[in-house]
């Protein structure tokens, strides 16, 4: 026995994205079947539907910004009822027993699962995500939603919150720092959120003129247009902390020249390679470190401190056949903040 579950995939790094149907499996007894309502649509889908990073397989069915209903647990499931509101992220198993499983940083496991493009160890074949009517998840890689949150406007937490609310805080930034995040776009607008939240001053460093009003909106001190040349004279050794969420490949000297002596600059953003010149490190002592997601306990963390400060994302709800065009979008950097699938609109 087996799920019947409509789905839109790619077939090939220069395909478009077109409807498909697979089998999801019968929950096994730790297993959460949820009706999947939202999915976000992270950069990374796009990086991955194209192959840009020389890893992916096909059939594909992106998505990682998962959030749903419960509809059917497994016999021994007991973090779970049907009818709660939950999100899967970008893996959905790990080995569960190396160091960096049992320290709760599961996304660092060499034998993590990832969400879609990852082996099917009960179906054979590959995981399939979001873009996807339903989902079989086991219990310990589901996390809740708080009940207060609108679940299309959660759905990008799943993924754009965390890995820019996992650096804040592994890393330590403190109220009254100043922090930059570079790019504004699905994870640069959440690391506004969250640097705001954290007592931060908040500053944007964008290609994108027009997207001042709405960094401000956002909750941005200051706003920095890139593309002028004067710009990175202009504000050099000024951040404690610097996020990077760019998508499309850049030099990254120009960037860390901004910190202060032993300052951070944090990549989240994947285009590879970037150019790196080693003399403003080395001339100021800072540090350039990259940080991958967040693990499960985080991630739910991370849920929950939205749920108190009723933080949210910016989205544009769109249909499911919208997503090509979305894709396109997404790579001229129109998108404020973040394409969420309405998965209604499949069914
Ligand atoms: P996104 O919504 O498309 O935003 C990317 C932003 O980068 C754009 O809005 C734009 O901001 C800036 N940008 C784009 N092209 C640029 C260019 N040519 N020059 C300068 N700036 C440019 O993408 P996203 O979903 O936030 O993802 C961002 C990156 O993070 C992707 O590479 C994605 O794969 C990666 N990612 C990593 C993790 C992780 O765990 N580390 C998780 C999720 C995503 P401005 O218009 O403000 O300049
Ligand atoms: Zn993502
Ligand atoms: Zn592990």
């Amino acid at each position: 026995m087996s799920l019947p579950t409509a789905a839109y995939a790619t077939h090939g790094p220069t395909e478009s994205l077109q409807p498909f149907s697979f089998e999801r499996r019968d929950p096994l007894e730790f297993d959460v079947l949820i009706e999947i309502l939202y999915c976000g649509v992270c950069h990374s889908d796009l990086h991955f539907a194209r192959n840009e990073w020389g890893m992916s397989q096909y059939p594909m069915v992106p998505g990682h910004e998962i959030v749903g209903v419960v509809r059917a647990v497994g016999s021994r499931v007991t973090r779970f009822r049907e009818g709660d509101q939950v999100g899967v992220g970008c893996f959905v198993d790990s080995c569960r027993s190396c160091p960096m499983c049992l320290s709760g940083e599961e996304q660092y496991c060499d034998q993590a699962i990832y969400t879609y493009n990852g082996p099917d160890k009960v179906m054979g074949g590959l995981t399939f995500g979001g873009y996807s009517t339903q989902i079989v998840v086991d219990e310990n890689y589901v996390v809740r939603v708080p009940d207060s949150l609108p679940l299309d406007a959660a759905a990008p937490l799943l993924c754009a919150g965390i890995t820019t609310y996992s650096p804040l805080r592994h890393f330590g930034v403190r109220e009254g720092q100043s922090v930059g995040i570079i790019g504004l776009g699905g994870l640069g607008h959440m690391g506004v959120k969250f640097a705001r939240a954290m007592g931060t001053h908040v500053t944007v460093l964008s290609h994108s003129p027009s997207k001042q009003a709405d960094a401000e909106r956002l909750g941005t001190h200051d706003f920095v247009v890139t593309s002028e040349p004067e710009a990175f004279e202009a504000h050099a050794n000024r951040f404690d902390f610097l996020l990077d969420t760019v998508s499309a490949a850049h030099d990254l000297g120009p960037y860390l020249s901004l910190l202060k002596p032993d300052g951070r600059m944090v990549l989240v953003g994947l285009p590879d390679p970037s150019p790196l010149s080693a003399f403003p490190l080395i001339f100021r002592r800072r540090s350039l470190s990259g940080s991958l997601i967040g693990g499960i306990r985080e991630t739910q963390e991370m849920l929950n401190f939205c749920g108190e400060k009723n933080i949210t994302c910016d989205i544009e709800l769109i249909r499911m056949d919208q997503i090509n065009e979305a894709y396109e979008r997404m790579l001229r950097s129109d998108v404020r903040y973040r394409f969420v699938i309405d998965m209604a609109t499949l069914r």
